[in-house]
């Protein structure tokens, strides 16, 4: 008996070794990957073996959306579970740029803040770009360590760049002073971008190898596909998608080596790795704005190619293979990590995502809900169900009004995932409950003092 008793006790003080210990969780945050650019989304022509098997193995989303269209309200919303409007991380700017003075605000509480109370260990690897000023940086935001650019790696070019170098297929190294910062201290600038990725990754799986036996939360926020685009000898010119498709493919080797790090520390059964990208591709780019297969438009538009994103959820052993139809999006994994963590809800916050853990682990349907598609301030779209109204439209770049339509344009998805078939005429009702859904969710947002001005 009392033999019993000890090895009863040497596994429970050994349990963080066996997975008793709370999931870990990562979230794989791509920069414009567009819905097409996956072999398991149906690229025919950029080879991702390994977000393949990882979508094999785990859950695919067909439907599931960026916060917003462009980057920065992408990320706000991502990281503190809230439409951007609510924590002022959007305007007509669209994004932080360099003499921008704000920043995340510090009173939103992040999901590493959030994460980091339940004694997680938290670290952000890759892109920022939520402010650059007291308060608004990684390490004022929850995270124990940080390594990366401050923002957009097409920022801050050098003075006499040459046009159209940003969408070169062969960028110049030096064309953008934009520094690789570790813990908030500029380690390297300009930042050598053709190996970022590969740093990146390196990092990732020596945290993932130093956290294992606690809890730990990684944002590894990817710089690329975003332009100028480069990629690591190993890869460049591999593709046959040029330049774009070689930066995937060794984003898609990252996540096979971040999936092994799991796999070799034992950890994988107690990881939740999520990956999915900021918003759609950057499609004024040509060659290098990837593709947002069947759907309409891209980055910085509120069609479907602008803000449907590949979602894919991994946990070997807790969620059961397949694919789900399901509408998703990236305020969701604020409450789910919550749920994973066994943390209560921030109180006195607004959240706007839900716990996916339903569906991920007893594949149970979610409740339909309402999604809204911002464009800075405004709401141009609404999706209830299959059925999606636009209320104005406006292309990602290049138009400078939108098209104000009234009656809203509406579209079935599930028919008509293209958003060709505009049959508002034959379903006024669908109209009028959508802009109910509108107003309920209008009525109950503050906006947040504006960040981006
Ligand atoms: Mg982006």
């Amino acid at each position: 008996m009392k033999q019993i008793i000890s090895i009863l006790l040497l596994f429970a003080l050994m349990s963080p070794v066996f997975g008793a210990t709370k999931p870990n969780i990562i979230i794989i945050f791509t920069d414009d990957l567009g819905y097409g650019d996956l072999g398991c989304y149906g690229s025919p022509v950029i080879r991702t073996p390994n977000l393949d098997r990882m979508a094999a193995e785990g859950l695919r989303f067909t439907d599931f959306y960026s916060a917003s269209e462009v980057c920065t309200p992408s990320r706000a919303a991502l990281l503190t579970g809230r439409y951007p409007i609510r924590s002022g991380m959007c305007s007509p700017k669209r994004v932080l740029f360099g003499n921008s003075k704000g920043g995340l605000p510090p009173s939103e509480i992040t999901m590493a803040e959030a994460l980091k109370a339940k004694g997680y260990a938290t670290a952000h690897i890759g892109k920022w770009h939520l402010g650059i000023y007291e308060g608004s940086r990684p390490m004022e935001q929850g995270f124990d360590h940080s390594f990366g650019l401050p923002y957009s790696n097409d920022m801050d070019a050098r003075p006499g760049l040459p046009k159209g170098a940003t969408g070169s297929p062969n960028p110049p190294h030096d064309g953008w002073n934009v520094p690789l910062l570790r813990d908030g201290k500029v380690v390297e600038q300009p930042a050598d971008q053709t190996t970022l990725t590969r740093r990146y990754t390196e990092e990732a799986v020596k945290f993932i190898a130093e956290k294992k036996r606690g809890s730990f939360f990684l944002y590894f926020a990817h710089t690329f596909p975003h332009v100028p685009m480069f990629a690591s000898p190993a890869f460049k010119g591999r593709s046959r998608a040029g330049i774009y498709g070689d930066a995937v493919e060794e984003i898609d080797w990252s996540v096979g080596q971040v999936l092994d790090a799991l796999k070799k520390n034992r950890i994988e059964k107690n990881t939740l790795v999520f990956f999915t990208s900021d918003n759609g591709p950057w499609l004024i780019m040509g060659d290098q704005g990837g593709s947002a297969g069947l759907l309409r438009e891209g980055k910085g538009s509120t069609w479907e190619g602008g803000m449907r994103v590949p979602g894919i959820a991994w946990m070997p052993g807790r969620i059961k293979p397949g694919v789900t139809t399901q509408l998703a999006h990236a305020m969701d994994l604020f409450p789910t990590a919550l749920a994973l963590a066994g943390a209560p809800a921030p109180k006195g916050v607004v959240l706007d995502g839900i716990d996916l853990t339903p569906l991920l682990f007893a594949a149970k349907p979610l409740p339909q809900r309402p999604f809204f598609y911002y464009r800075g301030e405004a709401i141009f779209a609404c999706r209830l169900g299959e059925w999606k109204a636009h209320f104005k439209t406006q292309t990602g770049y290049g138009q400078p009004k939108p098209d104000i339509h009234e009656p809203p344009l509406l579209f079935h998805l599930g028919r008509d995932p293209s958003e060709k078939r505009n049959v508002a005429a034959e379903h006024a009702d669908v109209i009028t409950q959508i802009q109910e859904a509108v107003k309920t969710h209008q009525a109950g947002v503050v906006p947040g003092a504006p960040q981006l001005d």
